[in-house]
Order: C-alpha cells, then structure tokens, then sequence
C-alpha cells in the first residue's frame, strides 16, 4: 500500500482551517494540546527523538513526548510527526521513534497490510504538511527566483519563520519541485 498521501493533505487541510492558522510558524503544541493529549519534554537516551503513549480510557491521557536536550525545531517535528501516529495509526498503543528506527507496540491484526516503514513515512509526511504546508510556502515564495532558493540565506530565514530545520525544509522544497537536491 502506497503513502496516503491525498488523505493526509486533507487532515492538514482540515485541521489548519478548524484552528484558522493561515501563515507559519504553524502552533504545534497548540493543536496537540486540542486533542487532549499531554505534551511532555523529557529527558531520555540521545537515541530517542520522540515517543506517543496512547490512552483509550475516557479519562487518562494520550502523551506524546520529544527528547528535551534536541534543538526546539526537531522537537516541534517530533512533536507532528507523533501526532501524525496518532491520527493515522489508531491500532498503536506506544510508538517510541528512535534514531535507528520506530518500535511500535500495537495491537494491529495480522492482517494489516501497512508496514511500519510505511506508518513511519506517513507520520513524516504528516508533520511536513502540518509544519509547512505547501500553500504558505507558495505564498512567502512569490516572486522569489528559484535559482536564489540554494543561497542558504534564503533558506535559513525561510527555516526560521516556520520553526523548522534547515534540512527540513530544504527537503520538503525538493518533494514539492521548489528545488533539486
Ligand atoms: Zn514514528
């Protein structure tokens, strides 16, 4: 099964208009905190860059958690990346994203016909629709020749305003045909 792609620009879509959010630095925390789900900075092996802990009963809380000692940008990433988890791949119970791969403990049927490198591209998709959405960027890009995008002023002014990396960025121009890398 492919990336859900068409599906996960629509959540985005949806959730940007429910919050009225039209330009970045898209609130991250603030939609998280929508949902009800408890935001947690912690501090925890280099290795793990973020973990969400789902909770089914009426009155505990989901956590999704970013390592506290990362750079506030990677936070936020990890932080929409979790949440993409969240809204994408019901059946995980706790997800852990480490630098070497996710671990997911979940409650899936055998049958699920998603792998967990799929869940693992989708959450990433997720988080750069969510933080940089392609119809902000094509405005703050009006006008903007594209031959000067590869002068890392640009970029990293560009990377500041939306509270992203630098390479989160530049990779999300090239999957949107801004840029070759
Ligand atoms: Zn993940």
């Amino acid at each position: 099964m492919a990336v859900r792609r068409k599906l996960i620009r629509e959540m985005v879509e949806a959730l940007l208009a429910k919050h009225r959010i039209s330009h970045g630095a898209v609130p991250v925390e603030k939609i998280v905190e929508s949902y009800g789900i408890k935001l947690s900075l912690d501090e925890v092996d280099d290795e793990l860059s973020g973990f969400l802990v789902r909770e089914p009963g009426k009155n505990k809380r989901s956590v999704i958690g970013a390592n506290k000692a990362h750079h506030p940008h990677r936070q936020r990433f990890t932080i929409a990346h979790e949440l993409g988890h969240f809204l994408l791949h019901k059946g995980e119970m706790v997800h852990l994203d480490q630098g070497r791969g996710a671990l997911a403990i979940n409650l899936r049927n055998e049958q699920s016909s998603r792998g967990e490198d799929q869940d693992e591209r989708e959450a990433n998709l997720f988080a750069a629709e969510l933080l940089m959405p392609a119809i902000f960027l094509a405005k703050d890009l009006e006008g903007v020749s594209l031959d000067i995008l590869g002068d890392s002023g640009v970029l990293d002014r560009l990377a500041k305003k939306y509270k992203v990396s630098t390479q989160a960025l530049t990779f999300r121009l090239a999957n949107l045909g801004y840029i070759q890398l």
